[in-house]
């Protein structure tokens, strides 16, 4: 499978080719990583190296930013390709998030500066939103960044950051504005190792994406130029994640495109070869018809994604839609694991089948990016206005 429908209007000759090389990068430097970094906790930093070598990460940015100059398909094939291998260890999601706030709202030196190294994989971004007493109510944050002379000081606590562990960049959501609200909060980059006052916590344990580093990050005066904001004036940050947000959202509709996907191979291949009463499981007609579903399922969201990925590649996905593919696609993609991990029996619940550990994987897409509830809030919105 691919993540193209069959009418996709905007995968052009190169996107095609973009995807086969994604799936070979994948197959060959990704996979056989896999177990090793479910054991260590953390993707190695010369994946991410390779990564960047092989052009996985800067898709739509402009070649004079170390990018290839295409459109957001191919990062969208990228992640895509990166779901359809079954893992999610590799955090590309949100450095690609990294690399579009910088891209929308940097300035050239800002440019100049990070998204070279971000592309490459010298660089690992973090967008540190969520806070122990804060994270669907981002405006509640209490990460405050004050002006002094040239340089903000940031104090604070952020939880629940992916790449956390490893990140070099981390944009950091900040009250520049106590009394503002939404115009109080500003977006700053915190180059880690170049400031005193930073720290990470323990890397998260957590139910699924164990090779994925999940960490509490800590700012104590932390002091950086007042160059480190992103975009022109304070205050904008709320503006700058609703910008944003439809590519996030997007994001986790097609990692549960990708997902489905290897797990429908993977649960095909199992029933075919798997005997009980005398027959294969996949002869029984529930299990045909519980596929069928499955099938059903995956082409429908395809479509939906492909609509989308058209409508973004044009800059025109609003932000309701992005709500449904994220809300549908992982609900679809939880309902889609749990059907595919019964059809595996007692196997189905042994980690060394991948159907387990995507069961695991597929629970925290219904909750970051901003929760399912949070996304229904938003598209009643776009029908109550
Ligand atoms: C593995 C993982 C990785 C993550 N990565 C990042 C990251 O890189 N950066 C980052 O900033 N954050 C990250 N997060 C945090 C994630 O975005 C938040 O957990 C999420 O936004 C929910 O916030 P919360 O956990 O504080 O839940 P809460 O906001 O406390 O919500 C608890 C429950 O209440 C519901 N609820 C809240 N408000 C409403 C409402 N208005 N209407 C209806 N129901 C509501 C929620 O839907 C949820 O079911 C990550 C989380 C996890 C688990």
């Amino acid at each position: 499978m691919t993540l193209y429908s069959p009418s996709a209007n905007w995968a052009a000759d190169e996107h095609h080719l973009f995807s086969d090389s994604a799936q070979k990068f994948y197959k060959q430097e990704m996979v056989p990583q896999i177990e090793s970094w479910h054991e260590k906790g953390i993707v190695d930093r010369k994946f991410w190296l390779k990564a960047g070598e092989a052009g996985m990460m800067g898709g739509s940015v402009a070649e004079e930013y170390g990018g290839s100059g295409g459109d957001m398909g191919f990062d969208s094939i990228a992640l895509y390709e990166q779901a359809r291998t079954g893992d999610f260890s590799w955090g590309y999601g949100i450095q690609s998030i990294v690399i579009h706030y910088v891209t929308a709202y940097g300035s050239h030196e800002q440019k100049i500066k990070w998204l070279p190294k971000l592309i490459s994989g010298e660089k690992i971004g973090a967008l540190a939103m969520t806070e122990p007493g804060a994270g669907s109510d981002v405006q509640s944050i209490t990460t405050s960044a004050a002006k002094n002379g040239n340089q903000y000081t940031i104090n604070g606590s952020k939880i629940f950051i992916t790449n956390g562990q490893s990140a070099d960049l981390v944009i950091v959501t900040s009250k520049t504005d106590k009394n503002a609200g939404a115009k109080g909060v500003s977006l700053i980059m915190v180059e880690t190792s170049e400031v005193d006052g930073f720290r990470r916590g323990k890397n998260l344990k957590k139910l699924g994406l164990k090779g994925n580093d999940t960490s509490e990050l800590f700012f104590e005066n932390v002091k950086v130029p007042l160059t480190n904001l992103i975009g022109n004036e304070e205050g904008q940050g709320f503006y700058q994640l609703m910008k944003q947000l439809p590519w996030e959202r997007l994001c986790i509709g097609i990692t549960a495109l990708g997902a489905i996907d290897y797990a429908l191979d993977e649960t095909i291949k199992y029933v075919k070869q798997r005997h009980a009463f005398g027959k294969r499981i996949m002869d029984f007609q529930n299990t045909r018809f519980k596929l069928a579903e499955v099938k059903t399922k995956a082409e429908v969201l395809r479509s939906f994604i492909n609509d989308c990925v058209s409508r973004l590649t044009k800059n025109e996905l609003d932000a309701a839609t992005a709500s449904m593919a994220k809300w549908w696609g992982s609900q679809i993609q939880n309902e889609v694991m749990d059907e595919c991990l019964q059809l595996h029996g007692g196997y189905g619940f042994m980690l060394e089948y991948p159907i387990a550990r995507m069961y695991a994987d597929a629970r925290v897409q219904s909750i970051y990016g901003g929760t399912n509830e949070i996304m229904k809030e938003l598209i009643a919105r776009s029908i109550d206005k």
